[in-house]
């Protein structure tokens, strides 16, 4: 679903991102670790275009991020086309951005309606299925800043989900919520991953990436080091650097 090649980003001459290349198969739950300022979030941001990449292509499905093929040639796309590419694929951050003067609904139903022209009568039923999946449903009209950082990032996960992505991406979606609330989290990203989504997550959660991950990607100084099953590599690191960022968090 994901194809990534030789993908390049500076930010003056910070050089981020140095070629990495990353496939996604369709269903497949893709985990990114890696120290901060490795490149993470900059390659998620690559992968829906919230960062222009400087080299390298990424391909989502027949879609080729920023550009089209035409006539055997590929032209770079308008700011509004690339709008429409990114709304193939959701994603969740580590500050949820909720829309505060919105209920939870509202805010589910916003882009679909918006954006999707779906009609009200659609978008409030898909909300609510929405809103079971992430154990919400007596939540709908609840304003954002009456819920827990747990449940407004569940809220959050429900909105990215409401545009019928093809594909998901977080960053780090549980960062920044109390320990306590992590779990929840985690078990509705879970449950994602059970249902076939495709998923390429970049945590610090390694308990999640041993369970939930079909694969996990190790990242440094802006490649890929190492990648396997997580069975394999987190019990079984071979990279140095890989053995010592692990060696944290036991
Ligand atoms: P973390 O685990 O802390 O989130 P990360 O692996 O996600 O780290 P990135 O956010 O991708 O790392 O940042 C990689 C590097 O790119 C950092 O040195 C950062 O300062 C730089 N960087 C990221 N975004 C920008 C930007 N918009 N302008 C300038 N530099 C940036
Ligand atoms: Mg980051």
């Amino acid at each position: 679903l994901v194809q990534a090649r030789n993908v390049h980003k500076s930010f003056g001459d910070n050089q981020v991102l140095k070629g990495i290349d990353m496939d996604v198969f369709p269903g497949e739950v893709v985990v990114i670790l890696g120290p901060s300022g490795s490149g993470k979030s900059t390659f998620l941001r690559c992968i829906n275009h919230l960062e222009d990449m400087d080299g390298g292509s990424i391909q989502v499905g027949d879609q080729q991020i920023g550009f089209e093929l035409k006539k055997g040639k590929l032209h770079r796309l308008s700011s509004r086309r690339i709008a429409r590419q990114r709304q193939e694929i959701g994603m969740v951050f580590q500050q949820f951005n909720l829309y505060p003067h919105m209920t939870v609904l509202q805010n589910i139903i916003e882009a679909p309606i918006g954006v999707h022209k779906r009609s009200r009568k659609q978008a409030i039923a898909h909300a609510r299925e929405l809103l079971a999946i992430v154990g919400l449903s007596d939540k709908a009209d609840a304003w954002p800043r009456h819920l827990s950082g747990g449940q407004q990032q569940r809220v959050a996960i429900a909105r990215a989900l409401a545009i019928k992505p093809r594909l998901m991406l977080f960053d780090e979606p549980t960062s920044a919520l109390d320990p306590e609330l992590v779990g929840e989290v985690l078990a509705t990203m879970r449950t994602l991953a059970d249902q076939g989504l495709t998923m390429v997550v970049v945590t610090h959660e390694i308990g999640f990436a041993r369970e939930a991950a079909d694969r996990v990607i190790f990242m440094d100084g802006g490649v890929i080091v190492e990648q396997g099953a997580p069975d394999q590599v987190l019990s079984n690191p071979q990279h140095p650097r890989f053995q010592s960022f692990l060696s944290r968090f036991i």
